[in-house]
């Protein structure tokens, strides 16, 4: 397990590949799979354009067990929000693919948002020595307009959210956070969440599927019975979760507050709206050209981000293109640790969403 777990931790993105099972007679045209690499059969790439043949990921997982895929593409994300630095993981994908089966599961195989949640509670259990605070927030971007899914259905529609400030002061409101103190908890905001986006839509699979939603969990914490008034804002404690060292120097975030300082953190959980072209003139017109674009955008931001790290580069990153990235801005920049699994569906019939998949999650590593 902690093998699994050190993947990724000098790279601040870790881009991930999940082929779901089929029971399709005929199947996507990948000849070989292994843990880090695909190849696609030469007899199909020869059809296409331009034809990538070898794809490398740093995860390439198969299967129907979502333990392996939290530890592989998760686990060190969920430890790093809680050692103080902003994480966020995507799942990207064309509808069916996986993606909420990925991010929720179900009761037989939990996602990775219930296990980060069981995570986050046994490592607060394990770290007596500082007392936390934890505050659920649960939004929908649809149409490029950010709603609260935890407020009731009218407002959220007749008070959507807004975007204040700019950089790393990004404030949304109005903004429900519910503070959440077990996993019994959690899963009632969960529950509130999905039930009040059922509501708001009319046709329920649409709106699933053409909307991104986001789970975010503030994480605020600091020393228990540190001196007061000492104004000890020195470096996180020594402990650390096993097998888990920050991602890079600098060091999280600390505040002062009432004489002990307060690390601060935000981990975020997103499942995106539906990776695949537009399939009716509706789409095509309104909704399909602000799900590509965002999709478009965040492609370019986190890519822009892997380089600017990879090479020590500043070039521009054009968070403000869309509502996902400005939303996310301040979790996406400096030392935040950023996570996509792009879920692929085998199916032949899917092939061509499935290569746009591939394409995506190349672009940004
Ligand atoms: P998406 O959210 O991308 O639209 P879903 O997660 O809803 O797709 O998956 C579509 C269907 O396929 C669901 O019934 C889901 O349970 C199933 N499924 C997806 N991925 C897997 C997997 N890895 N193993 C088993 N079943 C899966
Ligand atoms: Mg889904």
């Amino acid at each position: 397990e902690s093998a699994l777990a050190d993947y990724g931790k000098e790279d601040k993105v870790l881009v991930s590949i999940r082929i779901r099972p089929t029971n399709a007679t005929s199947a996507w045209q990948v000849a070989d799979t292994t843990p880090k690499s695909i190849k696609l059969d030469p007899q199909y790439a020869k059809t296409t354009a331009n034809p990538p043949q070898d794809f490398r990921f740093d995860e390439v997982l198969t299967g129907s067990e979502n333990k392996p895929v939290y530890n592989a593409v998760a686990r060190s994300h969920v430890c790093a929000a809680m050692d103080g630095y902003n994480s966020v993981i995507f799942a990207y994908g064309q509808t069916a693919s996986g993606k909420t089966f990925t991010l929720t599961g179900d009761e037989d195989q939990p996602g990775i948002i219930p296990r980060a949640m069981k995570d986050i509670f046994a490592y607060i259990r394990r770290t007596p020595t500082r007392e936390y605070l934890l505050r659920c927030s649960y939004l929908e971007i649809y149409n490029e307009a950010i709603h609260d899914l935890l407020a009731p259905p009218s407002s959220s529609v007749s008070q959507p959210v807004q975007i204040q400030g700019t950089g790393a002061n990004i404030v949304l409101t109005p903004l429900r956070e519910e503070v959440v103190t077990s996993l019994k908890g959690v899963r009632e905001v969960l529950h509130r969440g999905e039930g009040n986006r059922r509501t708001a839509s009319t046709d329920w699979n649409e709106r699933s599927s053409r909307s991104h939603s986001v789970f975010r969990v503030v994480i605020e914490s600091r020393e228990r019975n540190s001196g007061s008034g000492s104004g000890s804002d020195s470096a996180p404690s020594g402990r650390s979760t096993p097998g888990f060292r920050p991602p890079t120097p600098g060091g999280p975030r600390l505040q002062a507050k009432g004489g002990r300082s307060v690390q601060t953190s935000v981990l975020s959980l997103i499942d995106l709206a539906g990776s695949e072209k537009a399939t009716s003139d509706k789409e095509r017109t309104r909704e399909g050209k602000y799900i590509n674009t965002s999709l478009l955008t965040l492609g370019t931001v986190i890519g822009t981000l892997a380089e600017n790290s990879a090479k020590n580069k500043n070039d521009h990153v054009p968070f403000r293109n869309s509502k996902l990235t400005r939303m996310l801005q301040p979790s996406l920049s400096g030392d935040a640790r950023i996570s996509v699994i792009c879920t692929i569906n085998p199916d032949a019939t899917a092939t061509g969403e499935s290569t746009s998949t591939l394409l995506f999650a190349q672009r940004i590593k």
